[in-house]
């Protein structure tokens, strides 16, 4: 559910109008995310061709021009249409991260707010309206400009192309893993929310965007298919001060479907020199462990094994 409230929400332009669909769009129209809806009509202008959707009732359908050249129109078919409500995605999140802060602040019309107050006692919470696309530049120019006293969580709608790497001072984080959508509405998860609010710690290990290289003392793990989606959602964890991780919870998040026994299920023998495991726990090691001479393996794991 919360994939489509994302969709709508990120939409471009702003107050595209959606054709309305009762059985899958009411509780979204009950809830708040978008609007009653209204009736629509489509206006084929006679002159440059356009045809778009326009809300107008029946007694105002004559002064309806084209928007794009201001020729006369004639009418297609009625339906009903609604669009995004921009303000309740924000004032959702920020009615949960900070009560005291109701609506929340616009640093930039359509495209971010802030959550929660800026404090340096506390993380300051924001809302990233993201395209795949983003303009950074004055993203980060508005949030020095609102807050540089402190550590800051940017919620982002959507990950983007050059979303940067968390730092101890600034974290972007897609909205998903912190949040999901019940009936009544947008509901965060305290439990994964809450490591993000804490002070980031230091990390032994470099794992920069796009995630597919991860170095551990100097020794490089090349990552595929969905083992750096795995390994950021360790980093994460790493970096909010957790010393382990569940592993299934990680492949769950990751994108594996499979039931697992065993994290040696999903990765070669070449990963756990990086990682360790202990049950249901994973982590990344302080150093790699040492590579071995293939002759002296054998198939499969030997008794050095133990140390897994
Ligand atoms: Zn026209």
């Amino acid at each position: 559910m919360l994939k489509r409230v994302i969709h709508w929400f990120e939409l471009e332009p702003v107050g595209t109008l959606l054709s309305y669909d009762h059985g899958a769009m009411s509780r979204f129209v009950q809830a708040g995310a978008l609007t009653d809806p209204k009736r629509t009509r489509y206006a084929n202008c006679r002159v440059c061709k356009s045809s778009l959707p326009i809300q107008v009732q029946s007694w105002g359908e004559h002064l309806v021009r084209c928007t794009l050249c201001g020729g006369e129109v004639d009418f297609g078919i009625e339906f009903q249409s609604v669009s995004a409500k921009l303000s309740w995605l924000p004032n959702s999140l920020a009615a949960q991260i900070d009560s005291s802060l109701n609506p929340a602040v616009t640093l930039i019309e359509n495209r971010l707010w802030r959550l929660s107050e800026a404090t340096s006692a506390t993380t300051a919470v924001y809302l990233l309206r993201s395209t795949i696309n983003l303009d950074l530049e004055p993203i980060l120019a508005a949030l020095n400009a609102d807050f540089d006293d402190g550590r800051r969580l940017i919620l982002t709608t959507s990950p983007f192309r050059n979303m940067p790497e968390p730092t101890a001072e600034t974290t972007f984080l897609p909205l998903d893993e912190v949040a999901h959508m019940e009936p009544e509405g947008i509901r965060l998860d305290a439990r994964s929310l809450l490591p993000q609010l804490i002070d980031q710690v230091p990390l032994w290990f470099e794992l920069p965007p796009p995630y597919n290289r991860l170095t551990l003392a100097g020794e490089t793990l090349p990552l595929r298919r969905r083992q750096p989606d795995f390994m950021r959602l360790l980093r994460l964890a790493h970096a909010a001060g957790q010393k382990k991780a569940s592993w299934r919870a990680l492949l769950r998040r990751a994108g594996y479907r499979d039931v697992y026994t065993s994290l040696a299920q999903v990765f070669p023998d070449e990963v756990f020199r990086f990682i360790e495991t202990s049950k249901d726990d994973v982590w990344i090691r302080k150093a790699p462990y040492p590579s071995r001479v293939p002759a002296l393996i054998g198939r499969g794991r030997t008794t050095d094994d133990t140390s897994f």
